[in-house]
């Protein structure tokens, strides 16, 4: 019956293009009138450990912060924030143009080649946003007669990406090494012609699992197929000198491709795609379009995420990382202490599961109440009966924090079930 409810408004049908979007915002209004919607809420200052967070109908409240992806808290670092200065001076605030025609600039050039040491793979072309990376990768490198084979659980740029590319778009279930074998083998026996691209994440976002990628690469090259990861939420803030899940499994530059987003632990914004071929790189460049038809990262952008690269990989990044880990594994303690067991394994995104969305929704506004910010992940982010808070966590979060932010939540969730009487579709 939900499942019904929710489709009747996110997947309208019918003629009237616009006016089928009506049902949907009402809906949304209603949530934001009662304080349950908690999208779209604003920073008032910059994202510390805590700062002060305004809801969608105004209201600010200051306490602590679980919602950033700036792993290693350097968006505020001095030489970052110095680094940012120095590039606005020389540079301006904007760039020329797209990358293929004058958008390129000293920081640009030089964050390529920093990236492309860091994953050992000699060919980086960045794009504007971690979004265009992906999609442009997938939707620039295969055509109609290919495949594509995504873990289920993939982010949207990479399900979008592969969606433009080809009709012939297939999922295996998540972590599923046996499950994607058997795929391969079934695509390579009825088509020994067209290409098949097999997509997967370096972090799973939304449930801090990682894949085994060097037994995915074997199969893959079994089979004739191309494997890509997205680094996005683990480059930088995992790993040794923070090479993410590639550098845990020891297979920098042994992947055929790896994309990812400088939104997260690089402080800043933009993507890149890393290859092995010069003839690639410049293949995904010119023909998937965010590249050639978008303006370049601003200076700026470049010259943060260049910074932030740098710390990540001295030992001060070290010294950062092994501080996160230490408030990962106390909020994961803290939650535990009390019967829930938080999802994935340790990682800076720390799952909590909720179950029914009405009991998160509840739970979501008494913890703003609280002074105390988680992301709700909901549908069409998670599957509709798992809706979890994201709660992300920094280096410059403390201990103390982490139980303190622990508490809340779980008194909440369990203020919510009782408000709601629900059944316990899950611990908590
Ligand atoms: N890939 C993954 C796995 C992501 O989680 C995200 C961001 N949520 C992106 C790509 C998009 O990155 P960006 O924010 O730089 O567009």
């Amino acid at each position: 019956l939900f499942t019904h409810f929710i489709a009747n408004y996110t997947n309208p049908t019918g003629p009237d293009l616009l006016g089928r979007t009506e049902a949907f915002f009402e809906w949304q209004e209603s949530r934001r009138q009662t304080g349950l919607w908690p999208y779209s809420r604003s920073l008032d200052g910059a994202p510390m450990a805590e700062c002060a967070v305004r809801s969608e109908t105004g209201v600010a409240r200051q306490g602590l912060n679980f919602g950033s992806q700036d792993y290693l808290a350097l968006s505020t670092h001095p030489s970052v924030v110095e680094a940012a200065h120095r590039a606005i001076r020389d540079f301006g605030v904007h760039s020329a143009g797209s990358g293929m025609f004058g958008g390129n600039t000293a920081p640009s050039l030089k964050l390529e080649q920093a990236l492309a040491e860091h994953l050992e793979m000699p060919y980086v072309a960045l794009f504007a946003t971690g979004w265009g990376a992906g999609f442009g990768a997938i939707a620039g490198l295969v055509r109609p007669e290919d495949h594509v084979v995504l873990d289920a659980l993939s982010h949207a740029s990479l399900q979008q990406g592969a969606n433009a590319a080809t009709q012939k778009v297939s999922r295996v279930p998540h972590l599923n090494n046996r499950a994607m074998r058997r795929k391969l083998q079934e695509l390579r026996a009825s088509d020994a012609a067209n290409g098949i691209l097999v997509v997967t994440e370096g972090l799973f976002s939304m449930d801090s699992d990682i894949p085994r990628i060097e037994e995915l690469q074997t199969i893959c090259h079994e089979f004739g197929a191309t494997l890509l990861v997205d680094v996005a939420h683990d480059l930088g803030a995992l790993g040794p000198k923070g090479t993410g899940s590639l550098g845990a499994q020891n297979l920098l530059g042994k992947v055929d491709l790896v994309v990812g987003s400088f939104s997260k632990t690089f402080s800043s914004n933009g993507g890149f795609v890393a290859t092995r071929s010069a003839a690639v790189r410049q293949f995904v460049r010119v023909m998937g379009g965010p590249h050639i038809f978008s303006n370049a990262l601003v200076p700026v952008q470049a010259a943060v995420a260049l910074e932030s690269l740098r710390i990540v990989r001295s030992e001060e990044g070290d010294m950062l990382r092994a501080r996160a880990m230490e408030n990962i594994l106390a909020l994961r303690a803290a939650f535990a202490e009390r019967g829930v067991k938080c999802l994935g394994e340790p990682s800076n995104v720390v799952p909590v599961p909720l179950g029914d969305p009405k009991v998160a929704r509840v739970a979501s506004k008494l913890v703003f109440e609280r002074g105390v910010f988680p992301n709700l992940v909901e549908y069409p982010a998670v599957r509709i009966r798992e809706s979890r808070f994201r709660m992300q966590v920094m280096s410059s979060h403390t201990v103390a924090q982490m139980k303190q932010g622990a508490e809340v939540v779980l008194n909440a969730v369990e203020e919510a079930r009782t408000m709601l009487e629900a059944p316990q579709p899950s611990p908590l």
